[in-house]
């Protein structure tokens, strides 16, 4: 196989390798395949979500570095859609083919505490933290920082390996928890709002960075997001500054996505950063001139960049394992029966709570009227699962008068908004079953 210069583009026929296969590879392997590129994909899993879409999958855990060496000698450029590769095996990858994002950039980001402390040396605004391995040193940093989370360096997602501390007495019990691993501490911050902002950059230098997305979390997981943000212009216009110059100084190609917090008090934090496709950017596969998945692959393939901008407000909610573990089945037709909205599942077998099945989207004349249709779709498809997650309630306004939009951000992300007062059968978007 030929050995692509630094600028060349990769062409369609060319084959992409992904380091993982779970939902991110798997969509990154379809837009993959609708331009042209074959796929093969490694993961621990050998029914991982992705295998249905490569046309090889290698069965190998992350950490072995013959086996990603073996992936990239049967690819023209290789990338990944999860940050927790072994270092060696990330640097076996670069060895045989081109590694996008490099493996510098993903060894920074793959730890916790530093990825943090990188982003403070650099200069970005980040919360009070402390890196702890005692429980003297949490409860130490919980003294100081009053409400605080303790965040195991390695291996956490979705809110997993994550303790909230009220107080330093604490300690003990969340350093067990953690299974007495390295963790950073945070401060608990107020945060207003969470938002997200996803930049690609291609070999050749271009960086194009897509409109901030506003998203929700429950317990530390993602329940949705809206594209546009609906968020003050100031505030938008610091979150595309800071995203980009993130990328940048990482020298990150491929995608990647900065999470940010906006708190009561105005400021714009990097909460974490994410070298990937992101859940919080599905919405771009039909809100945005070119799906997050599609740019993965252009940006690793070095082909010019697709536009970001949104061509159409849209919005997604996260269906987790819970909706298929209730006694009544999670009912597809009703909820699709709402006006744009659109049903991706990811084709893992196995319901288990907490863990991501797949994701209804949206799409709008308005955010609000995108979030308010992926909400309702939620709720016909799983009424249970909308009172568990908190959102059988009315959807959140995301503009209001200028004085009170941030109060009352704040006051829908504390989760104490206006419950909902209206019958079920009052519904509007019943109207939309056809
Ligand atoms: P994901 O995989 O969904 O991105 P994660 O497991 O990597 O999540 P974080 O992003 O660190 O974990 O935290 C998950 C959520 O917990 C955040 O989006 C936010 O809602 C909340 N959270 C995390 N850190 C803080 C903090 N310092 N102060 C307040 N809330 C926080
Ligand atoms: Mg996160």
């Amino acid at each position: 196989m030929a050995e692509p210069t630094q600028h060349a583009a990769i062409l369609p026929g060319a084959t992409i390798g992904i380091l993982g296969g779970g939902q991110l590879g798997r969509m990154t392997a379809m837009a993959a395949r609708s331009m042209g590129y074959d796929v093969h994909v490694l993961d621990p899993d050998p029914n991982c979500a992705a295998r249905v879409v490569a046309s090889r999958t290698i069965t190998a855990p992350f950490s072995d570095a013959d086996a990603a060496a073996e992936l990239a000698r049967g690819c023209d450029v290789v990338t990944l859609e999860i940050e927790q590769i072994g270092r060696h095996a990330l640097d076996a990858a670069a060895a045989h083919a081109p590694l996008h994002p490099s493996a510098d950039a993903v060894y920074i980001i793959q730890d916790r505490v530093r990825q943090k402390r990188w982003l403070a040396e650099q200069g970005f605004p980040v919360g009070p933290f402390r890196e702890a391995d005692s429980t003297e040193a949490i409860a130490g940093a919980v003294a100081d920082f009053g409400a605080s989370i303790a965040k195991a360096c390695h291996g956490g997602y979705d809110g997993r390996g994550q303790v909230r501390l009220a107080e330093a007495s604490a300690a003990e019990s969340a350093w067990a928890a953690l299974g007495q691993r390295p963790c950073l501490v945070e401060q608990r911050v107020d945060i207003a709002v969470e938002l997200s902002v996803l930049v690609a950059r291609r070999p050749s230098g271009e960086m194009v960075a897509y409109p901030p997305s506003r998203n929700h979390h429950t317990n530390g997981i993602l329940t949705w997001s809206v594209i546009p943000a609906e968020l003050p212009e100031a505030v938008v216009r610091a979150a595309e500054q800071l995203a980009p110059a993130i990328a940048e100084r990482l020298g990150v190609c491929g995608l990647l996505a900065v999470e940010l917090f906006f708190t009561t008090d105005g400021r714009l934090l990097v909460n974490e950063l994410a070298p990937r496709p992101h859940n919080t950017y599905h919405h771009s596969e039909r809100a945005c001139a070119t799906s997050q998945f599609e740019q993965l692959v252009r940006a690793v393939c070095n082909l010019p960049l697709g536009a970001p901008h949104v061509i159409e407000p849209g919005a997604i909610v996260n269906l987790l394992g819970d909706v298929w573990l209730h006694d009544v089945a999670p009912d597809i037709p009703f909820a699709l029966g709402v006006a744009g909205s659109r049903l991706h599942l990811y084709g893992k077998g196995d319901a288990r709570h907490g863990r991501k099945m797949g994701h209804l989207s949206t799409v709008g004349e308005t955010a609000q009227e995108a979030i308010g249709r992926a909400l309702a779709s939620y709720r016909r498809l799983s009424p249970e699962s909308a009172v568990a997650a908190g959102l059988a309630g009315p959807p959140p306004a995301l503009r209001s008068a200028d004085g009170a939009l941030l109060a009352e951000l704040a006051a829908v992300d504390r989760g104490d908004a206006a419950p909902w007062q209206g019958p079920d059968d009052s519904d509007p978007d019943r109207e939309d079953v056809g």
